[in-house]
């Protein structure tokens, strides 16, 4: 909100067809009234009720408070009331709490560096009151009673003793009284109570240790106990159903300690509303961090969708400046790349390690809504679309002859080696725990599967001799596109082609960042065409492409020859491969980092070199993709950030036949 707004807005009130009044002849220079000082103030600072919920919120929390009740009415328009159980101000100065330019925060220049509190400009209490009608009690707990004052019109009563429990409760009523033009422009109270619920997330997300309570008309809405434990706090917050699919994140770098939780790529919403981001206890927006976020999951979710996080970051307050934003919602960083480096590395570490299959949810064949089991997120929760899967998995009941029983478990393990209490089925450990280390060679195995790959006839895969123990052995190729196979609690189907992908890419990734990729030179030169965008596109990336292995060259005038391209890549056509990158390249822009370039070809190459869909392969090839499924960092999604894998547990398996 611009500065001086509320003036602006006053003169918008003229009916519009009314022509601008004439310019009145120049005033003198002359200081503002103090009340009018105060609207100018409150235009910056108190855009609509949930301003005034914020900054009386954050009042509270620096008053040490440890329960907080927040009553609302009509959406903050006529009642907006906040009472805490904090330090309570004394008699003699609760009047000073309404005057401009007044706080208890800070006194010096030097503090003003170094901010500990939520609040220190000392002006929130004095625009709210000059804005509305505002009442203050409060008392501190060794003083025998309360205090009251009260502002109307702009006039601050004398303090009057009352009886009051120790703590503040501040009450504005009639909000934008004075300002008409500001209140035309508030929403339905539905609306502006529903930013106020957010304001009140905000507050209750990096404060654990506060009890808050929320009602509106009379209804609680939210009832938030006081918790040391964070995590507690953000189911009760957010949902108990995000809580579920949320992953800790916890690294402190460089005196930087990034904390909090983030969703699985699975949770991924259109929206970056699942997005908090703390800074030392106060909610920020910062550009850099919300896309240090986002390129944590790089790979993982698709490029359109966002993460849901909800950081924490603290550091020194001397590192960082609060005073840039009246409503302190920005804050500039002395070195923003600290902040960066720790938010990504705490985010990504936390998501290579862990698993991220989705699971798939099954809706019932009949078309019924879907009977969800009691551990199912309830609605808003984005799930993995399983009408694919179910639409695949029909197709092969339907239609497909029973499978051969040697093609589909012929490599199955011996029955001796079931545990106990599996049942029948024997559970190879499909996952091992502690994946052998990635070797140089391991490159080969993928490659072989991808040399060897070809449209073969059924018959040769009885002849397929039996895999290395150590993979997983229970597994079926189902419609020359997916892998269906049997985990320790269950199966997981895959996409062949998304997991080749993903191999490939992280493979190439692997051995780029170690050396560069040796190029073989072509016997023949490809020549293609080329435009002058695509050209100057060229030049840019001609150094990485070199490091890839690639060498291009001017042909003449109008067309380039690729002279040399990696050994690796052998399945994909130079010609083919060169141009759609160009193409690819001209249509990202030209401002891109060489690690978005880098991405980028790789993201291609992998794609052209992968298996495609349609292609069958022997029980030993999908044997060594699947082994090398557990080793390769972001196997559950393919480098787009669909997923290659879904999951389904016996346990989902018993509960939707009714076993349980
Ligand atoms: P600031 O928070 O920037 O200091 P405010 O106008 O919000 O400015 O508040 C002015 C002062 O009033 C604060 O510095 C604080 O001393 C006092 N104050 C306001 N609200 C409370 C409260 N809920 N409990 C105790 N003191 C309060
Ligand atoms: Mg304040």
């Amino acid at each position: 909100m611009a500065a001086g707004s509320v003036i602006i807005n006053s003169m918008s009130e003229l009916p519009s067809k009314q022509p601008r009044p004439d310019v009145s002849p120049r005033r003198a220079i002359h200081l503002l009234p103090e009340a009018l000082i105060n609207k100018i103030a409150a235009g910056e600072v108190v855009e609509r009720p949930a301003s005034v919920v914020k900054e009386l919120l954050e009042n509270a929390i620096d008053a040490g408070a440890t329960r907080l009740t927040v009553t609302i009415e009509e959406g903050g328009r006529t009642l907006i009331r906040i009472s805490d159980n904090g330090c309570g101000i004394p008699a003699a100065e609760a009047p000073l709490a309404f005057a401009q330019h007044a706080t208890s925060k800070i006194a010096s220049t030097e503090d003003l560096f170094a901010i500990a509190t939520m609040g220190f400009r000392g002006e929130a209490l004095a625009s709210i009151a000059s804005v509305s009608h505002a009442t203050m009690v409060t008392r501190q707990a060794a003083d025998p009673t309360g205090t009251r004052v009260e502002v109307r019109e702009s006039v601050i009563t004398p303090p009057v003793p009352c009886a009051a429990p120790p703590g503040t409760t501040i009450e504005v009523r009639d909000l934008f009284y004075s300002v008409p033009a500001r209140r035309k422009f508030l929403r339905t109270d539905a609306t502006e109570f529903g930013h106020i619920h957010e304001m009140v997330l905000r507050s209750a997300l990096p404060n654990p240790q506060v009890a808050i309570s929320l009602s509106h008309n009379g209804r609680n809405v939210l009832e938030l106990p006081a918790t040391a434990d964070p995590m507690f706090r953000v189911s009760e917050a957010l949902g108990r159903e995000l809580h579920a699919e949320l992953l800790p994140v916890d690294l402190c770098e460089r005196g930087i300690s990034v904390q909090g939780f983030v969703g699985q790529p699975a949770l991924a919403r259109a929206t970056a509303k699942y997005q908090y981001l703390f800074l030392n206890g106060r909610y920020i927006r910062d550009r850099a961090l919300f896309h240090a976020i986002k390129e944590a999951y790089r790979g993982l979710i698709e490029p359109a969708s966002q993460p849901v996080a909800i950081i924490f970051l603290n550091m020194d307050p001397m590192s960082f400046d609060v005073n840039v934003h009246p409503q302190k919602t920005e804050v500039r960083f002395r070195d923003a790349n600290g902040p960066y480096r720790t938010v990504l590395a705490a985010i990504r570490e936390r998501l290579l390690s862990s698993d991220l299959t989705p699971q798939i949810k099954i809706i019932p064949a009949g078309g019924m809504p879907a009977a969800a089991a009691p551990t199912e997120s309830g609605a808003g929760n984005p799930v993995v679309d399983a009408s694919e899967t179910r639409r695949v998995l029909a197709d092969f009941f339907r239609q497909s002859p029973a499978p051969q029983p040697h093609l589909a478990f012929g490599v199955e393990a011996p029955a001796r080696n079931a545990p106990p209490d599996a049942g029948p089925v024997v559970a190879p450990n499909v996952q091992p725990l502690n994946p052998p280390a990635r070797r140089v060679d391991d490159l080969t195995v993928v490659q072989s599967v991808a040399a060897q790959v070809r449209p073969m006839p059924e018959t040769d895969s009885a002849a397929t001799p039996a895999p290395t123990p150590a993979g997983p052995q229970n597994f079926v190729q189902i419609h020359n596109a997916y892998l269906v196979a049997q985990t320790d609690d269950g199966l997981v189907i895959i996409d062949q082609h998304a997991l080749h992908e993903r191999i490939m890419y992280e493979e190439l990734y692997t051995r780029v960042t170690r050396q560069p990729l040796e190029g073989q030179r072509l016997l023949i030169p490809e020549v293609l065409p080329i435009t002058p965008r695509q050209q100057a596109v060229l030049e840019t990336v001609k150094p990485l492409l070199l490091e890839l292995g690639i060498e291009i060259t001017d042909f003449d005038a109008q067309s380039i020859a690729v002279q040399s391209f990696p050994s690796l890549l052998s399945k994909v056509a130079p010609r083919e491969f060169v141009r759609d990158l160009l193409d690819n390249l001209l249509e990202m822009g030209n401002k891109l980092s060489r690690e978005q370039l880098l991405h980028e070809v790789l993201d291609m190459a992998s794609c052209k070199a992968a298996i495609k869909a349609g292609y069958h392969l022997t029980a030993d090839q999908i044997a060594a993709l699947l082994a090398k499924k557990d080793q390769v960092e972001r196997s559950s999604n393919c480098p787009h950030g669909r997923p290659t894998t879904l999951r389904l547990t016996l346990n989902d398996l018993e509960k939707q036949f009714k076993r349980k």
